[in-house]
């Protein structure tokens, strides 16, 4: 196996696997640090780093972007973080950047495709979420992967950043329908988790976006078809060791939180205005 591997193996103890049936947080805006807190989570699952850049102007700089992961590091108390790389595309549109490269669509340049695009401004982006959040129990998560290249060529960039011996623990969205099934080489790569994105998850699976009204109804993460992708998922995940997550919308819906749990999910990551819910429904049904 390849380094990555084994510099996984010798980390110890890891916290994310020490508890289960935990409850994370979704973390939008600095605010939120604050709820999650207050509110109970067990740690965060999303950090939305391109909400907190701000929708218009340019990017922050490498300094104003540490200062605002201190800040939110320091609401969080010592809670572990997942720390999601830029998400920029799609649905979160980025005209002021990358000027010529046009198709940013939710089919084109989105997430770590055009993160990639950018190596410099994506070693800064890595500088400042491992800067703003040294001493923190940090996982740092990929978006809209598809191919285990990508993921290599992310991590490479990491790699470059925090040097071999301190890399953080990678993962990623799995967001796209091939990449469910590609884990072995992704885990061949370094990934050690994984967190169902199912907003995009869905989208792409059912070929309806997540935008448009008309569609909507086709997008039915309870029907049989999506929860046997989910299941063949977890079921690789768990054989390969990686950890897994879920952080779109799905994760509250409460039809689905038996499924979840009974899965083998790790950890359910909602907005932190609904962890006491999930918390009370989680001890309710009971169960492993
Ligand atoms: C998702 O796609 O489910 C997700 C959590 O990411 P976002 O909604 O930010 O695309
Ligand atoms: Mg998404």
């Amino acid at each position: 196996p390849p380094e990555q591997l084994d510099l996984a193996a010798n980390r110890s103890p890891v916290f994310y696997r020490d508890q289960k049936r935990s409850v994370w947080a979704n973390i939008n805006r600095i605010e939120d640090a604050i709820l999650a807190a207050e509110l109970g989570a067990d740690g965060v699952g999303l950090i939305r780093t391109e909400y907190l850049h701000g929708s218009d102007a340019n990017l922050l700089g490498l300094h104003e972007e540490t200062a605002l992961y201190e800040k939110i590091a320091r609401y969080l108390h010592g809670l572990p973080v997942t720390v999601r790389t830029l998400d920029l595309g799609g649905d979160k549109p980025a005209p002021q950047l990358h000027t010529g490269l046009l198709d940013q669509s939710m089919l084109g340049l989105r997430g770590i495709r055009l993160s990639l695009k950018d190596p410099s401004r994506f070693r800064q982006h890595i500088r400042a979420i491992l800067n703003g959040f040294r001493g923190v129990d940090l996982r740092l998560m990929f978006p809209f992967v598809t191919t285990p290249e990508e993921f290599a060529a992310a991590r490479q960039l990491v790699q470059e950043v925090a040097g071999r011996d301190n890399m953080p623990v990678l993962g990623m969205m799995l967001e796209v329908p091939a990449a469910a099934f590609a884990l072995p080489e992704f885990r061949a790569e370094g990934c050690e988790f994984i967190s169902f994105g199912t907003n995009d998850l869905q989208q792409y699976f059912f070929a309806s976006s997540r935008t448009s009204n008309d569609t909507s109804h086709l997008q039915n993460p309870c029907s049989p078809a999506f929860k046997r992708l989910i299941e063949h998922t977890s079921k690789e995940a768990a054989r390969l060791g990686l950890d897994l997550s879920v952080c779109g919308e799905a994760a509250f819906d409460p039809r689905l939180t038996s499924f979840w749990w009974d899965l083998g999910i790790h950890a359910l990551s909602v907005p932190p205005a609904l962890i006491p819910w999930l918390k009370h429904r989680t001890q309710t049904l009971g169960g492993a």
